[in-house]
């Protein structure tokens, strides 16, 4: 059977919608395959056919390098066929639901343009919960139904991954699967069930299906478990419903990522996007213990790239794509063992070309200046970004981010003495047990930044820009039992901080003030700690014509308190309950079946460690990368280890590769 393009009747549409580009496809290193590829393949049996979605606009999707890595995996084998698919703009909607006169235009990839409906496999990266609306839009310009249990035997198997699927509860309803951790190797066992059910002529239907993926205890089918409340509205249990079922689903980890050096065939996009820059990931996973980041916990333990991998990896980007911008990622990459070998090896062999190099730095510390040093050898000193996270020295040790006031002050001086002239500081507010001190000690760190800035260059023109986002408790982390701050209390923290910075003549011009108002950061904050009931708060919101909410012009706090108060009503909880609420740890978390390797006690410990800082106890975890083992559990759970260097390698100049 072959699938018709729905290019030519979407073709005639393209003038009159926005950016019409994004939804034409054949980028460089794109892949159209054969409907039926496995047919003409070595390999032969029946394709499998993905079809992969960062439910975003095309601007944002694209760059995305979870989707982009799995795309390459899974086109890689002759078997399966991937092809990707964005959220589109409200105009292309309005185009595609209207349709032509064989109906509407269904949600179709831009690679073949096909219909989503169509594969056997629709596949979600979710880097943030605030995709989830744009999920809902897919689905039903898709015409796939919106809940899991109304899904025909021809409809796709919903598949949710990235980092908002260790609480994939509140979309629970509308996913049929989700997987937690990276999705390499994971994609590919999933591909090879489903042909393996194909090629037996598909017993059981997609019960079966699921099923088979489900016992793999790496893959959470959410239909297969039944979630009990207690009178008060909290958790009584949730447990599978049928025998064979898992009673917790694992996360996944990649080993050797020297084996998995993806992106090889870097996508470049034919409209402009937030990144145009190749990027290498340098290590995954992240143990500084940072306690308010999701990410760094669940994407333990820490695995490096070897210094050879990395420089293969970059030369063969750049000659793929013809990228002239590098960045090397990580979750805090100056923290790679072989990173100043990285530097100079990368800034040698393109030192005078048109190259230039990255680095997203985020410690606070004189070596990553060393390092921005050799990384701007090529291009502009732009800027350096820092983030001590809490204002105050109180702060810094509740959340585990040690560092001092004079590191900071020291590494800014470094900074400014070596040409930079502005710095970036990113802080959170809201963070637990914080007053409206911490914050206004934000104002204070600033000035002696600039104060010192001055002094050491001589100059006036000296620049820090601060940063604030709103802190959002996260799954997985000490901090998801503690109360989020309500936007009102957020809102007035940054104005008080706002009108000192600004009463200071001497200092207010040299601080740039960047922030947002607290109403998103509940939203995150139900969506992230969130259960099954708030899947009805998002299918209302959707209703009412929410998307895209990471776009502050799209965003709507009304619309979303509105629909959870219909949607929530009659259940005992609401919003309050699900966000500024403490939780004990008694309390089943909607999350805890699902495991990320960390142990709830030494969680929990952590969170009891980061209370007894705030009243003043010196506790400080370190990175177990440096230092012994600290049992968070990772590692015995999963089966792994962490994985650093040294190794010794040199970076060749380019000739000799
Ligand atoms: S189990 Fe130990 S070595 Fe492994 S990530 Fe946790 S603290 Fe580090």
């Amino acid at each position: 059977m072959s699938v018709t393009s729905v290019f030519p009747r979407l073709e005639a549409k393209l003038p009159s919608v926005q950016k019409p580009i994004q939804y034409v496809g054949g980028e460089l290193n794109s892949v159209v395959k054969d409907w039926d590829c496995a047919a003409s393949s070595e390999t032969g049996g029946p394709t499998v056919r993905w079809a992969l979605m960062y439910p975003d606009a095309y601007e944002v999707g694209l760059p995305n390098q979870g989707v982009q890595i799995l795309y390459e995996v899974l086109n890689e084998r002759d078997w399966i066929l991937a092809e990707r698919t964005y959220s589109v703009w409200a105009d292309m909607e309005q185009v595609m639901r209207t349709g032509d006169e064989h109906g509407p235009i269904p949600q179709f990839t831009v690679d073949g343009h096909r219909p989503v409906g169509a594969f056997d496999l629709f596949g979600l990266s979710f880097s943030t919960e605030l995709g989830y609306t744009n999920m809902l839009n897919a689905l039903d310009l898709a015409g796939i139904p919106l809940h899991a249990v109304d899904r025909g035997e021809d409809d796709p198997v919903v598949i949710a991954g990235g980092h908002a699927a260790f609480n994939p509860e509140p979309i629970a309803d509308f996913i049929d699967a989700a997987v937690l951790g990276d999705g390499e190797e994971v994609v590919l066992a999933i591909s090879d069930i489903v042909r393996e059910w194909k090629l037996e002529d598909r017993p059981g239907g997609r019960d079966e299906l699921l099923r088979r993926l489900a016992v793999t205890g790496n893959i959470y089918v959410p239909h297969f478990y039944d979630v009990a409340y207690a009178e008060d509205g909290a958790i009584e249990a949730v447990v599978p419903n049928r025998p064979g079922i898992p009673f917790r689903v694992r996360k996944h980890t990649l080993m050797d990522l020297d084996q998995w050096p993806y992106p090889a065939n870097p996508l470049v996009p034919l409209a402009e996007t937030v990144h145009e820059r190749f990027s290498v990931e340098i290590f995954r996973g992240c143990t500084r213990g940072c306690r308010f980041c999701q990410a760094g916990m669940i994407t333990r333990p820490v695995r490096e790239r070897s210094i050879k991998t990395i420089g293969d990896m970059v030369e063969n980007g750049i000659r793929k794509s013809g990228f002239e911008e590098v960045g090397l990622l990580s979750l805090s990459s100056a923290d790679h063992t072989e990173i100043g070998e990285v530097a100079k090896g990368l800034a040698d062999r393109y030192e005078g070309s048109n190259v230039s190099l990255s680095l997203p730095s985020t410690r606070v510390d004189a070596f990553n200046i060393t390092l921005a040093n050799e990384f701007s050898r090529n291009g502009r000193r732009s800027g350096l970004t820092f983030a001590p996270e809490g204002g105050s020295e109180r702060m810094r040790k509740v959340i585990n981010k040690m560092v001092t006031e004079e590191d900071l002050i020291r590494t800014v001086a470094a900074a400014y003495s070596h040409g930079w002239r502005q710095v970036k500081l990113y802080f959170m507010v809201g963070l637990p047990t914080e007053t409206d001190e911490d914050v206004l000690q934000v104002a204070e760190l600033a000035k002696r930044v600039i104060a010192k800035g001055r002094e050491v260059s001589g100059r006036n023109d000296i620049r820090c820009t601060v940063s604030i986002g709103g802190f959002v408790p996260k799954p997985h982390t000490p901090f998801q039992w503690a109360a989020q701050l309500d936007h009102e209390a957020t809102d007035e923290r940054l104005r008080q901080l706002r009108e000192v910075v600004r009463q200071d003549k001497k200092y207010a011009r040299a601080i740039g003030f960047r922030y947002h108002d607290g109403k998103p950061g509940i939203v995150e904050g139900l969506l992230s700690r969130g259960d099954r009931r708030v899947g009805r708060v998002i299918e209302e919101v959707w209703r009412d014509g929410g998307r895209f909410d990471g776009w502050s012009e799209h965003f709507s706090y009304d619309r979303w308190m509105d629909s959870a108060a219909k949607a929530l009503a009659g259940t005992g909880v609401d919003v309050d309950w699900y966000t500024t609420r403490e939780r004990d740890y008694d309390e089943v978390q909607p999350w805890e079946h699902l495991d990320s390797g960390l142990d709830k006690d030494w969680l929990w410990g952590d969170w009891e460690d980061a209370l007894a800082a705030a009243d003043g106890a010196d506790i400080e975890i370190e990175d177990c990368r440096w230092t012994p083992c600290y049992d968070c559990g990772v590692c015995p759970e999963m089966g792994t280890e962490i994985q650093v260097g040294p190794t010794g390698q040199k970076l060749l100049p380019l000739s000799v590769v």
